[in-house]
């Protein structure tokens, strides 16, 4: 680091995988970060020679790529992780509202997210769109702890929500939210909030030129009883009231017909894939390949820690790449590179963050993680996305860094003590 340019952060002597839309590959390259912006990307004796740099993470032998983007969750349901196993979305949601209902407080959210960022950080995770109850203490957490988290009010109308705001108290203090800057608005979904509600929501969204993230279409339940109950299936509705576009991003979009898949198409609108959350409530399998072969914009997400027990993208992101197949029976759906895409630039473009995350491009935030390719697991390095897609781990995510920022390095935490996570959440579900 002998250069003339200041750069706060250099990342050097890895394999930089910059997702750009060439799919670049910079062998023995570097990446250099000045203000948490990406100042330069390129061969690692080109950056040494521009750059003076106080902060040098060393990545040899290792991949150096854009941080993961979670583009749906619930990070602070944490708490009630295996709370609610082995039952489908209606079970799911009986077991886990009645215990938000009794449970749920700032102080339990916080304890949530705190573990959920840990989690989320030492699996490569550096931004994630979150809906949940208490927002305010997630963006706090966040705050404190250097992740980058993309959250906003949630509306979910149902009989004593935790923060004892009923629908019109809710818009109001939305309203004021919204105003203070946050650009998200959070639906839950169309069986939980009625039409006009929706719409109401919407207004909002678009007042404040937020995205809106909502559930839809996870479950041939839930499919039955909107149609039962307004005569259109979710996104038939969503699309009747103008919700769809490109500023919204829908979380599953599992039961589509090929109408629905144009009407997405057509309109912008955003997914939010979680294949595992997908699987394991049994609500089948999302049509990915033909979304993507009709040009939706499709992220990659875990969902809450109760619905997939994790909030581990690598594990998501290796389901997309091989549950397709198995159902599709062709394997050349959602190749490696689509996948390891998915769960990087395709989050980020769901997210409405496209022109700022996703990428290792000039301009772009400086949001990346190293994965260190030195073990048995990972070996012979021939390819880096079918190494990310098929083999790697959360585990080999050795360092995280957002906006410049490391978050962990050589796997410690670097602002988040862990020893305290398993106290703190004992206290607040059990008190
Ligand atoms: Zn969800």
């Amino acid at each position: 680091m002998s250069g003339a340019e200041r750069a706060d952060l250099v990342v050097t002597g890895g394999d930089v995988l910059t997702v750009d839309e060439a799919g670049t590959v910079v062998g023995d390259g570097a990446v250099a970060v000045r203000d948490g912006v990406i100042a330069a990307v390129g061969p690692a004796a080109d950056i040494a020679a521009r750059y003076a740099s106080a902060e040098v993470l060393d990545a040899g032998g290792c991949l150096v790529l854009p941080g993961l983007i979670n583009a749906h969750t619930h990070l602070a349901m944490a708490v009630f992780r295996g709370r609610a196993d082995d039952v489908d979305l209606q079970g799911f949601l009986a077991e886990v509202i009645a215990a938000e209902v009794a449970l749920l407080s700032p102080e339990m959210v916080a304890a949530g997210v705190e573990c959920a960022v840990a989690e989320s950080v030492r699996s490569g995770v550096t931004a994630a769109l979150d809906m949940y109850w208490f927002h305010e203490t997630a963006a706090d957490v966040a705050a404190r702890t250097g992740f980058r988290l993309l959250t906003g009010p949630t509306f979910m109308d149902i009989d004593g929500p935790p923060d004892g705001l009923d629908f019109a108290a809710r818009l109001e203090w939305a309203g004021a939210d919204l105003a203070g800057g946050r650009p998200y608005v959070m639906a839950h979904s169309t069986y939980t909030l009625d039409p006009g509600q929706l719409r109401e929501v919407a207004a909002l969204a678009r007042k404040h030129d937020a995205v809106l993230h909502i559930h839809a279409a996870e479950n041939a339940g839930e499919v039955d009883m909107v149609a039962a109950r307004y005569g259109r299936r979710p996104v038939e509705l969503l699309d009747d009231l103008g919700l769809l576009g490109p500023g919204t991003v829908l979380a599953h979009a599992v039961h589509l017909t090929d109408a629905e898949i144009d009407a997405l198409a057509r309109t912008g609108t955003a997914i939010a894939h979680c294949p595992v959350s997908n699987l394991k409530l049994a609500a089948g399998v999302a049509r990915v390949p033909d979304l993507l072969a009709a040009g939706v914009p499709v992220g990659l997400g875990t969902d809450g820690a109760v619905s997939s027990n994790t909030l581990d993208m690598f594990t998501a992101l290796r389901t997309a790449a091989i549950v397709h197949k198995g159902f599709s029976g062709d394997p050349t759906v959602v190749d490696a590179r689509q996948a390891v895409q998915m769960a990087t630039i395709g989050s980020a473009r769901a997210v409405g963050m496209g022109d700022r995350l996703g990428s290792l491009e000039v301009g772009k935030q400086a949001d990346l993680i190293v994965v260190d390719l030195n073990a048995p697991h990972l070996l012979p390095r021939h390819d880096p996305w079918s190494t990310l897609a098929y083999a790697a781990t959360a585990a080999d995510v050795r360092d995280t860094v957002v906006a410049g920022r490391i978050l962990m390095r050589d796997r410690h935490l670097t602002t988040l003590d862990e020893s305290e996570l398993a106290t703190r959440l004992q206290r607040v579900t059990t008190a």
